[in-house]
């Protein structure tokens, strides 16, 4: 199901698209302000996203230029007041696909919607950019994020990083990451997924607050969904 992200501090506006949307079969979320809206893009994909300029703390340009770090795949749609010209040329330079100006017809964002669905394949959504709680690893460009700071992984620690995104709830011990990981050839000491380990945790989880892996104790390792 298309999942669409409704960016609109006016509430009733917000309530009305989510309607609106609910009728085409869309699935939507809302965010009333930009820091809540960067939050959820942390923590889930979406197909498209609806945004309104002039949002209260961080505006809706601020959130495009932060997002189009992380992400450059989903389209945006830039909902604009009529003497918002400006905003809407520099959000199209910003990364933003389209603008509508308010007031509009649902007819015609409809239509918009439906045109920027069409430019993007939905498989790819998914699989090219995974994330988790703040972390978020575009694989095309094998950039990282942790909120919007960049992090660069050696390739064995980025391997071994979006595998355990890849399969994410499961716990592995050292044997089966060395199979997955470092491939059947190695033959060294398990010791060493433990070593990488700490490599990863140290780049990705010691600046901030919650830690991405955790150790499941006498097993091994694992990145879990609802824990921080
Ligand atoms: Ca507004």
């Amino acid at each position: 199901m298309t999942h669409i992200l409704i960016v609109e501090d006016e509430e009733k506006l917000a309530r009305v698209l989510e309607l609106e949307l609910g009728y085409e079969d869309y699935q939507t979320s809302i965010a009333l302000d930009g820091q809540q809206a960067f939050q959820l893009l942390q923590s889930e994909n979406f197909d498209l996203i609806l945004l309104d300029i002039m949002l209260p703390g961080m505006s809706g340009m601020e959130l495009l230029r932060r997002y189009r770090k992380q992400n450059q795949a989903t389209p945006i749609i830039l909902l604009t007041a009529r003497d918002e010209v400006h905003d809407k040329v520099s959000g199209l330079d910003l990364g933003a696909n389209d603008y509508l100006t308010k007031p509009f017809q649902t007819e015609e964002l409809l239509a918009r919607i439906r045109a920027q669905l069409r430019q993007t394949v939905p498989a790819n959504n998914s699989v090219e950019q995974l994330s988790h709680q703040g972390l978020s690893v575009n694989l095309s460009s094998r950039d990282i994020y942790r909120e919007d700071t960049a992090i660069e992984l050696t390739p064995r620690e980025y391997d071994l990083l979006v595998f355990l995104l890849k399969n994410k709830n499961q716990v592995f011990n050292r044997d089966q990451l060395l199979d997955q990981v470092w491939g059947f050839e190695y033959a060294g000491d398990t010791n060493v997924v433990d070593v990488y380990i700490r490599y990863l945790r140290n780049k990705i989880d010691k600046p901030f607050s919650t830690e991405t892996i955790q150790t499941v104790r006498g097993v091994g390792y694992t990145i879990k969904d609802g824990i921080s």
